[in-house]
């Protein structure tokens, strides 16, 4: 019988693939996979919890961090900075399962220089119109920042094949049920 190895996966993709939905559909169906919850300098959105969405901090507070070396990784993102924190990766770790880390794409290869056990999965919309639907129909940001969203997906899209695993989220069921393959397959390896 193989064995499973807990291991750190890297999920990134333009905003509004549906990383987020995706990632917390897969949590629903394989529980003890762990999520880092990241800090931001982003103001919450709606419904968001601090601690639970993302640690929510000032830039002075965010900069405070990152000069005590508080971050694995950290990037600007979109207009503001977003970082994984080295305490978060801890805490999942010491609970003996896999991890999944949901960053962009400069801090993925941060990850992968640092760890390069970890397994970087790129997450694709359809198309880029589908894309802009997306973020428009999620109603969370204003015209610019969907603006500014869209003109940064297609470098990010250029750094797919940077992945070790590109997946097309079209149909949800079918690209969780691709997502937990990929999982497994790492796991047992
Ligand atoms: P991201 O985390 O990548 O920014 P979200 O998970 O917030 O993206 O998804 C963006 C929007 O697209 C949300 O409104 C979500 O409900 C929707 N969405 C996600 N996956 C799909 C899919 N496979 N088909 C249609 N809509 C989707
Ligand atoms: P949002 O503002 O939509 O929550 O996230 C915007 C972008 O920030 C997404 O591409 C997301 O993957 C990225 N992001 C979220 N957390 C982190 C993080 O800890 N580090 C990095 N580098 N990017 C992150």
């Amino acid at each position: 019988m193989s064995r499973i190895e807990p291991k750190l996966f890297v999920v990134s993709g333009p905003s509004g693939a549906g990383k987020g939905t995706l990632v917390a559909l897969a949590r629903k169906r394989h529980p003890s996979l762990g999520l880092a919850v990241s800090a931001t300098t982003r103001k919450p959105r709606e419904g968001e919890i601090d601690g639970v969405s993302y640690f929510f901090l000032s830039p002075d507070e965010f900069k405070r961090r990152v000069d005590a070396n508080e971050f694995v990784e950290w990037a600007h993102v979109h207009g503001n900075c977003y970082g994984t924190l080295v305490s978060e990766v801890r805490r999942n770790f010491d609970k003996g399962s896999s991890l999944i880390l949901e960053i962009d794409v400069q801090g993925a290869l941060q990850v992968k220089e640092k760890f390069p056990d970890s397994v970087l999965i790129f997450i694709k919309p359809p198309s880029l119109e589908e894309l802009e639907q997306r973020l428009v129909g999620r109603g969370t940001e204003t015209p610019e920042s969907i603006a500014l969203r869209l003109e940064n997906a297609r470098g990010e899209l250029a750094l797919a094949e940077r992945y070790d695993e590109v997946l097309v989220n079209d149909d949800l069921e079918t690209a969780c049920s691709g997502l937990l393959r990929i999982i497994d397959a790492y796991e047992r390896n």
